[in-house]
């Protein structure tokens, strides 16, 4: 099997990595030419989808997507797999998916999560969107690739689970975090707080195992100086997505929107390459 990628930053390069290390055949082209050991080095996103059975895409936004996704449809093999893992805008993946479907190719949407510890261990959680038929030929490489394989249902699907899950993850972190700087005005130990929350209904996945303050629950970014982990930029990212997602089937999230306007503001300030989890820095000085 001949696999293309296209896109080998944090996330594709060490991606690239496992299926090189499992004997696959890859083929990759990023613009920066910076690719690992065993890739066979492409010198355009036409020359890496040529000729191969399965294209895989890693890249930073829906825009670029598009812009790569109109070079290679109409190179690709016809029968061949087009398989995005960027994280882009839930009506891009429809469009582009109708496009590759008109060109004789199969599509699926498959964002990630995990972030870059994840790509680099092959533990990442793959959301996929897409026809059964495609997700079965694609899955035996997102099991190299990733821990959890989840089929979300049709194209798109994949992109709205992922945007879904991180408006609850910015909303929950920010709230997590206002709990800690309350706690503090109220004199209340954060230690004691952590104990308490992690074992009561106000317990959460920022709170238990991403805990947004150092010495407190299992080993976090808070322990290594706000370094990321999942950048605050990449969580306005994610949050801008699910915002336009919601303006475009006119379903209004109020919470999701406080918290992409905050996020928004935390970036503004200077912030965007911390941990979101730092957004707590700010609420202790209060
Ligand atoms: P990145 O910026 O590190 O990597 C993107 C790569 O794409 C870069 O190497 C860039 O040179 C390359 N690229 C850009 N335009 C190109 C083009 N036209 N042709 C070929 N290569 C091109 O980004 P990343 O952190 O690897 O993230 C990739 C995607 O994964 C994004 O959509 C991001 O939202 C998503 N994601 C990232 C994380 C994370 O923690 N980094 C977690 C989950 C999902």
């Amino acid at each position: 099997m001949k696999i293309g990628f296209i896109g080998l930053g944090n996330m594709g390069y060490p991606m690239v990595e496992n299926l090189i290390k499992t004997g696959k055949e890859v083929h990759a082209f990023d613009v920066t030419e910076n690719y690992p050991d065993g890739a066979i080095s492409c010198s355009s996103a036409d020359e890496v989808s040529k000729g191969k059975d399965i294209v895989i895409t890693m890249l930073p936004s829906g825009a670029i997507l598009s812009e790569v996704a109109n070079e290679i449809i109409p190179v690709m093999d016809e029968g061949s797999l087009f398989a995005d893992c960027s994280t882009i805008e839930v009506d891009t993946a429809i469009q582009v998916s109708k496009m590759a479907k008109e060109n004789g190719l199969d599509f699926i949407d498959a964002p990630v999560s995990g972030g870059s510890l994840g790509a680099k261990a092959g533990t990442l959680t793959f959301m996929v969107g897409g026809e059964e038929t495609a997700f079965v030929r694609i899955e035996p490489l997102l099991e190299i690739m990733g821990g959890k394989i989840i089929h979300c249902g049709p194209s798109g699907s994949g992109q709205a689970a992922k945007m879904c899950n991180n408006m609850i993850l910015g909303a929950t972190m920010i709230v997590t975090c206002e709990a800690y700087g309350l706690a503090k005005k109220l004199n209340l130990d954060h230690k004691v707080l952590f104990e308490v929350v992690s074992q009561s209904s106000g317990y959460s996945w920022t709170n238990n195992v991403y805990c947004p303050l150092p010495g407190i629950g299992p080993q976090s970014p808070a322990d290594n100086d706000y370094k990321p982990g999942f950048s605050a930029a990449l969580m306005l990212k994610d949050l801008l997505l699910s915002q336009k997602a919601s303006e475009v089937v006119g379903f209004n999230t109020e919470m999701g929107a406080k918290a992409t306007d905050y996020y928004s503001r935390f970036c503004d300030e200077g912030h965007g390459d911390k941990d979101f989890s730092s957004v707590i820095l700010p609420m202790l000085e209060k």
